[in-house]
C-alpha cells in the first residue's frame, strides 16, 4: 500500500509539474500574443424575446496559440490576470470591441466582459472614454459585463468607479448572476442596468422543478428593482419556451447563434428571422 501511495504521490507531483509547466508558457506566450494579433474577439447574439429581434453581441476573446491551438479564456484570463496582463488585454477588447460595432447598424449593441482586476484599475472610466473617443461608438450603445467577484475585494473606490462608468452613460450588467455566495448583496451595491442569469439555472430548468423556481424569482427580483433581464446558455426551444411564459427579457445561447467571428457578424444580424 506504501508503494502505491508513493507512486500515485508521484503521478500527482509530475501532473501538477506538468500544470505549473504549461502555465507559465501561457504566461510567457501571452506576453507576445498581443502584439503577434494572436488574439481576436469573437461575438455572440443577444436576441429580445419579445420581438425576436437581434439587440446586439457580447464580445468573447479569442487566442490562437500557434503550437497549442486554440486555448480557452477560461483558461488565458485567469493567467493573465495573475500575471498582470489583464489591463492591457482588456483595454485592446474594448477598443477592438467599440471598433467593430461603430461599423454596425446603429440599433445593435456590444457588451465587453470586465475583468474585476480591471474594476480595480482606477483608469477604467478612462479606458472606456477613450474606447469610446477613438472609436466614434456611441455610449449607449456600449454594455459592459462584470461579476459579483467585483465586490470581493471591494474598495472605496470600487462602487463610485462604478457610478462614473454609468455616468459615461454606459450601461453595466452583472454577469453569471447566481453563482457567488453573495449574490443578493451585490444587488444592493450597485444599481446594474441588466442581470444575466448564469447558464447552470437554464440547464436545469427543464429537468428541476427547483431552477425554474428560483429563475422565476430572479426574473421577479430584476423586473423588481428594473433591471432587463438576459438567460444566457440557452441550447433549446424548450427553454426558450419556458422563459417566455416566465417572462424573460433577452436570451443568447447556442439554440439563437455560437459566437461569430467579427466577420459573419453583418450577415448575422441582416439574415436573421428569428422564428
Ligand atoms: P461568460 O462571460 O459567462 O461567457 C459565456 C460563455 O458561455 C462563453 O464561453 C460562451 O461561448 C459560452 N456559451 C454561450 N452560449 C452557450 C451555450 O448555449 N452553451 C454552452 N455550453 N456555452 C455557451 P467562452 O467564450 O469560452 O468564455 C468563457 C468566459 O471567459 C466568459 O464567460 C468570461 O468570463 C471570460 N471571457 C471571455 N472573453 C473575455 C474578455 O474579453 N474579458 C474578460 N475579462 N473575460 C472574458
Ligand atoms: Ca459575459
Ligand atoms: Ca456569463
Ligand atoms: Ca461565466
Amino acid at each position: 500500500a506504501k508503494a502505491n501511495a508513493t507512486g500515485s504521490m508521484r503521478f500527482f507531483a509530475q501532473r501538477m509539474g506538468e500544470q505549473v509547466r504549461r502555465r507559465l508558457i501561457l504566461e510567457r506566450d501571452l506576453r507576445e500574443a498581443l502584439e503577434r494579433k494572436q488574439l481576436h474577439l469573437h461575438f455572440q447574439p443577444k436576441v429580445d424575446l419579445n420581438t425576436w429581434r437581434v439587440l446586439g453581441f457580447e464580445a468573447l476573446l479569442r487566442w490562437n496559440h500557434p503550437e497549442h491551438g486554440d486555448i480557452p479564456p477560461a483558461e488565458f484570463i485567469p493567467v493573465a490576470e495573475e500575471a498582470g496582463l489583464i489591463l492591457a488585454i482588456g483595454e485592446w477588447a474594448m477598443l477592438e470591441a467599440c471598433v467593430h460595432a461603430a461599423r454596425w447598424p446603429e440599433e445593435l449593441q456590444v457588451a465587453v466582459n470586465i475583468s474585476p482586476v480591471q474594476v480595480m484599475a482606477q483608469n477604467l472610466p478612462d479606458a472606456v472614454q477613450n474606447a469610446l473617443r477613438v472609436s466614434g461608438l456611441a455610449a449607449h450603445r456600449l454594455e459592459l459585463e462584470i461579476t459579483e467577484s467585483v465586490f470581493i475585494n471591494e474598495t472605496r473606490g470600487t462602487v463610485g468607479r462604478l457610478h462614473a462608468l454609468r455616468r459615461l452613460g454606459v450601461a453595466i450588467a452583472l454577469d453569471d448572476f447566481g453563482t457567488g455566495y453573495s449574490s443578493l448583496a451585490c444587488l444592493r451595491r450597485f444599481p446594474f442596468d441588466t442581470l444575466k442569469i448564469d447558464r447552470a439555472f437554464v440547464r436545469e430548468l427543464l429537468v428541476s422543478r427547483d431552477a425554474r423556481a428560483i429563475v422565476r424569482n430572479i426574473l421577479a427580483l430584476a423586473k423588481a428593482l428594473r433591471m432587463s433581464t438576459v438567460a444566457e446558455g440557452v441550447e433549446e426551444p424548450a427553454q426558450v419556451k419556458v422563459l417566455e411564459a416566465e417572462g424573460c427579457d433577452i436570451v443568447q445561447g447556442y439554440y439563437v447563434a455560437k459566437p461569430l467571428p467579427a466577420d459573419q457578424v453583418l450577415h448575422f444580424a441582416m439574415t436573421w428571422t428569428g422564428r
